[in-house]
């Protein structure tokens, strides 16, 4: 068995990783599960939760879905306290190994500590050098670690500034939930490049990635944590602290574009509000005379909403997704093969036939699923198919958490727009502009002295340093882990 090639998930940028923590809640790993619910579109691969009773910690951790591994009252039950911080795992950095799930723990001098991450660090390969070379002993091949081992070895006195020297030595982007023996920690790295949440449900504070997971407990958004803050709450309450140098905030854009759920707001946009705009924008920049305007489902359909109403052309569900089909679809047979594409997505043949189509997605990666689907679309009777897509070409890999192909794969680095539309097989395509991107934002345009977001995967212009890259180890997070593995083995 073999699993299927150019099914349509992997095509994509992959989400990174969901954060949820809450403290003061006798609930309070059934509310993370939940939590974690909400936030499975950040991670599909492992899933785990650790809570503290004020005397012992208690971990469960599992390859697989949070509804596959935490919807017995049996495994909640046993993860007792009134405290706990939960992970959603796709594997940026790490191969997926039960001990590369995360939240990882770790019995230090101060007591127990357990970190959640999402995001990657840009010098993970340096720092771990460096520490094996003084003597840790690493147990995962996960970046994440090599922050409990700064904390660990830190000369600082409270576990607070160990936190906080160990913070100051990483680069990268991270977003992190940690739980000690007396303290929920919430930390937001000084770029802000990926997001983190404040919330309340009752009395307990709850911090996680985005806000779908604080409307799934019946909780509410207090505000983000900002970029370079630090929210640690305990049994006196809640304090803030501002513990790094100010930096220029760089939220990823591609969040709005394809990573956060619909319904969640990030940062007072709402996703789907910034995702219909975009549409917007892309129907004033490349209008083309048509009869239907049909979304890629799922994540094309509120770009094309958007498209639609901008541009009067009406929108039809041309395509229809199938829900049922996992992320890795196996092979049954070599019969099936074939089918490719349609094992996901299937054309709605009778409002596509004979008809001029804008088929709206959000993004081209190696562009094999659009070829597929414009093929799809033509062979159920379309006689025009324009492609438009509600990003700016993807030309550069991500390291900041976002598993990408490396560059050479990336259709936009190897081709100019003609030439990916001739690939393609649509008549037209366009991509919005960055400035339409940026409109869509509520930004005037990039202003490209100063841009607003980490926009690196459309530009190149990295916001924050690539450590490990520079010094040659990889074109992307997969190849900087090749070379974590290389160092543990070694
Ligand atoms: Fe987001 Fe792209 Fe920046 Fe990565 S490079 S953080 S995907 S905008």
């Amino acid at each position: 068995m073999t699993l299927l090639p150019g099914h349509t998930d992997d095509d994509r940028f992959r989400e990174e990783c969901g954060i949820f923590g809450i403290f003061g809640h006798s609930d309070a790993a059934a509310h993370t599960a939940l939590g974690l619910h909400a936030l499975q579109h950040r991670g599909q691969e492992a899933a785990g939760i650790v809570s503290y009773d004020n005397n012992q910690f208690f971990s469960h951790r599992a390859l697989g879905l949070v509804g596959d591994n935490f919807n017995s009252a049996k495994v909640i039950e046993k993860l007792k306290g009134h405290a706990a911080i939960g992970h959603n795992r796709y594997s940026t950095t790490g191969e997926t190994l039960l001990r590369n799930v995360q939240p990882l723990f770790a019995e230090l001098h101060s007591g127990g500590f357990s970190l959640a991450h999402n995001g990657n660090l840009t010098n993970a390969l340096t720092l771990r050098r460096e520490l094996i070379g003084r003597g840790s002993i690493f147990q995962s091949t996960s970046d994440t670690e090599v922050i409990i081992h700064l904390v660990a070895t830190s000369q600082a006195t409270t576990l607070i500034d160990k936190l906080i020297d160990a913070l100051s030595h990483v680069e990268g982007a991270y977003s992190l939930v940690t739980l000690t023996r007396d303290a929920l920690i919430g930390v937001r790295g000084p770029t802000g490049v990926r997001p983190l949440v404040l919330g309340k449900v009752g009395d307990a504070y709850v911090m996680t990635s985005e806000s779908c997971a604080l409307d799934i407990i019946g909780g509410e958004v207090i505000r983000e944590v900002e970029a370079g803050e630090m929210i640690i709450v305990n049994e006196e309450g809640i304090k803030s602290l501002r513990p790094f140098p100010e930096q220029k905030t760089r939220f990823c854009v591609f969040e709005y574009v394809y990573f956060a759920r619909p319904d969640s707001v990030i940062e007072n946009r709402n996703v789907y509000g910034a995702r219909k705009r975009i549409g917007m924008e892309l129907a004033k920049e490349s209008h083309c005379d048509a009869d239907l305007v049909v979304p890629v489902p799922d994540s094309g359909v509120p770009a094309a909403i958007g498209y639609a109403q901008a541009s009067g052309v009406p929108f039809e569900l041309g395509i229809i997704r199938n829900h049922y089909v996992g992320r890795t679809f196996i092979e049954p047979t070599d019969q099936v093969r074939h089918l490719g594409v349609k094992l996901k997505h299937n054309p709605n043949s009778a409002s596509i036939e004979g008809k001029r189509v804008v088929l709206v997605d959000d993004s081209i990666v190696r562009g094999t699923t659009s070829r597929k689907i414009v093929n799809m679309v033509r062979e159920a009777g379309a006689k025009e198919i324009h492609m438009r897509i509600a990003s700016p070409p993807t030309t550069h890999s991500c390291y900041y958490g976002v598993d990408t192909p490396e560059r050479e794969q990336l259709m936009a680095a190897r081709y100019n727009v003609q030439e990916m539309c001739e690939q393609i097989n649509a008549d037209s395509l366009a991509f919005v502009s960055m400035d339409g991107l940026y409109r869509a934002m509520g930004e005037a345009n990039r202003n490209n002295e100063c841009p607003q977001f980490c926009d690196a995967c459309f530009t190149g212009e990295y916001p924050i340093r690539l450590t490990d890259r520079d010094s040659g180890v990889g074109k992307n997070q997969k190849d900087l882990f090749a070379g974590l593995a290389e160092v543990s083995a070694g």
